[in-house]
């Protein structure tokens, strides 16, 4: 393991098993509609590459960036549209994908806004979900793994853009908060 993680929460084997599963599932419910996967960057990247491989349906993906949180580790709770959508999702089945739903707010701002686009339906998949510091009732459709309240980095997760291309999800030690912050 790396001198910079604490532990590792969640192994490489243990993220494709549940992606595979939930790629599985996806295919079952999306049989004969027309799918768009929305990746929220940049944290979603790897999960929306590992899922799309395994949801064996014709579909489209897009992405959109958003910000609400700085260089650090805290949440300002305000969200900006960094980029948005390349095309319209009118009339479209979409799955919003993003990496992490920690206080919820990133992602009550993303339906409401792609709500108003009017979408045929819209379900939220997320790899991980920190319900324990959730501060709005949104909930994903499609959830990996729960994990407690403690900030995790890897498979696009990061700390100042850093540990975003490790293949498992780890905890970081914490002087290498207090080092950085
Ligand atoms: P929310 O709006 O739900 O509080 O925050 C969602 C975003 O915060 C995620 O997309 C992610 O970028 C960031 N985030 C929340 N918790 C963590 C964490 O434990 N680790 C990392 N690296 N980012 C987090």
């Amino acid at each position: 393991m790396e001198e910079y993680l604490d532990r590792i929460l969640l192994s490489e084997d243990q993220i494709k098993k549940r992606v595979a599963q939930l790629g599985a599932q996806i295919t079952e419910e999306y049989q004969g509609k027309d799918l768009l996967v929305i990746g929220i960057l940049k944290g979603a990247v790897p999960f929306l590459a590992d899922l799309i491989r395994e949801i064996k349906l014709p579909l489209r993906y897009d992405f959109m960036a958003v910000s609400s949180y700085g260089a650090s580790a805290k949440s300002s709770g305000e969200v900006r549209i960094l980029k948005d959508l390349d095309s319209s999702i009118e009339d479209r089945h979409i799955i919003i994908v993003e990496d992490i739903v920690d206080t919820g707010l990133t992602l009550k701002y993303l339906q409401e806004n792609l709500g108003r686009r009017k979408p045929l339906s819209m379900k939220i998949a997320a790899l991980l979900d920190k319900p324990g510091r959730r501060r709005t009732e949104v909930y994903p459709n499609y959830n990996c793994f729960v994990i407690p309240d403690e900030f995790v980095v890897g498979y696009g997760l990061d700390y100042n853009e850093a540990y975003r291309n490790l293949p498992y999800i780890g905890a970081l030690k914490p002087e290498v908060y207090t080092e950085q912050d």
